[in-house]
């Protein structure tokens, strides 16, 4: 009863099997394989963008952090919501690789940017005073950290002011996967149609080994990203284990079909917990918040589920109720979740004495 992160999930054996098959003979280094010119070319036909460039890393901070840089000033501001990985996950790596950008709290109710609030700070920015710094870029996280989801009509309000005061968008899209399906839209409609300057496409937490693709599609930045990523000691040698294992991953809807089971798991877990929990924000994917008294969470821990508390401060000696994040992978299965439900509750649920755990 794994619930604690998407990350903890293993990868599926297409992956393996693509990984075992790009093993054979030799490949240029350095993004220079035909696995990475297949990818390219697949990345660009689903996003319907065919200028688009595309770089892998093997992680999302890396990712994000590096295309913050490439596309926001040192003396720039970083618009994202209080809750962003970027803010809050990732150490500083978004000041650091852009050499000091300032990150910039738009508020919004459950993870999502306000486009009021988001007029009111641009409006507020004082652009072109020396002392200030200026608008560099608005980023935003889809799914987001709440585990809610912005949809296409959203995302486009929010990019049409952002691009009316000159800031470009990046989309945190550590859970893209997601969120498309999900919404149901085309990749291109999440993106770029939407007025998505740049995505972060995360692999690793739907079912790859360290695999996030930047996507450029205003490609203005793309030769400075990849100085940035060779000179931040992010451009893979053995680049093709990378590139085939996406490759492999976009092939016949895998990714999406991860996605799905994922999405599906958090749906069938968010039924059974509503009349035992409280659940804090709208579901937009595959991961929950909600809060249960200390007893389920003392019959949860005795048949060894994990799950981190929430906030994160959070302990199990606190005052009933205690907050968790429960996070699906495409690896979840029903009887994971049924066996989660069944030790919350203590209700046999599954009405059946098989052991737990
Ligand atoms: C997991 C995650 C990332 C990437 O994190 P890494 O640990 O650096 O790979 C980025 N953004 C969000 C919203 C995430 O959940």
């Amino acid at each position: 009863m794994q619930f604690a992160s998407d990350n903890t999930s293993g990868v599926p054996d297409a992956i393996l099997d693509a990984l075992r098959a790009a093993n054979q003979g030799y490949a240029m280094g350095y993004g220079a394989d035909t696995y990475m010119d297949a990818l390219r070319g697949r990345i660009r036909a689903l996003f319907e963008a065919p200028e688009a460039e595309v770089f892998l890393v093997s992680t999302g901070s890396a990712a994000n952090a590096m295309a913050c840089a490439s596309l926001c000033p040192p003396w720039g501001a970083i618009y994202c919501h209080r809750l962003a990985h970027i803010e809050v996950d990732e150490c500083g790596a978004p000041e650091f690789f852009t050499g000091g950008a300032k990150l910039t709290h738009v508020a919004g109710e459950n993870g999502k940017i306000d486009p009021d609030a988001l007029a009111l700070t641009l409006a507020q920015s004082c652009k072109g005073v020396v002392h200030h710094v200026q608008p560099g870029l608005l980023s935003l996280t889809n799914l987001t950290e709440c585990g809610t989801r912005y949809s296409v009509a959203e995302i486009a309000a929010l990019a049409e002011i952002a691009h009316a005061h000159g800031l470009p968008v990046h989309l945190d899209g550590a859970r893209f996967a997601n969120a498309l399906v999900a919404e149901g839209c085309s990749p291109a409609d999440m993106t770029w149609r939407a007025g998505v300057d740049v995505l972060c496409l995360g692999g690793t937490k739907n079912g790859l080994f360290g695999v996030e693709a930047v996507i450029f599609f205003n490609t203005a930045q793309a030769w400075e990203f990849q100085l940035r990523r060779k000179r931040g000691g992010h451009l893979p040698s053995k680049h093709r284990y990378l590139s085939a294992q996406m490759l492999a991953w976009l092939e016949g809807d895998l990714w999406l079909n991860l996605a799905r089971n994922a999405n599906a798991m958090a749906a069938r877990l968010e039924a059974g917990l509503t009349e035992h929990a409280q659940i804090a924000y709208p579901r937009g994917g595959n991961m929950l918040f909600a809060t249960w008294p200390r007893a389920g969470h003392d019959r949860l821990q005795a048949v060894g589920a994990q799950y981190y508390l929430w906030p994160d401060y959070a302990t199990f000696d606190d005052p009933d109720p205690i907050g968790a994040r429960l996070v699906t992978s495409w690896s979840t299965t029903e009887s994971d979740v049924d066996h989660f439900l069944t030790a919350l509750t203590g209700q046999n649920a599954l009405a059946s004495d098989r052991a737990l755990g």
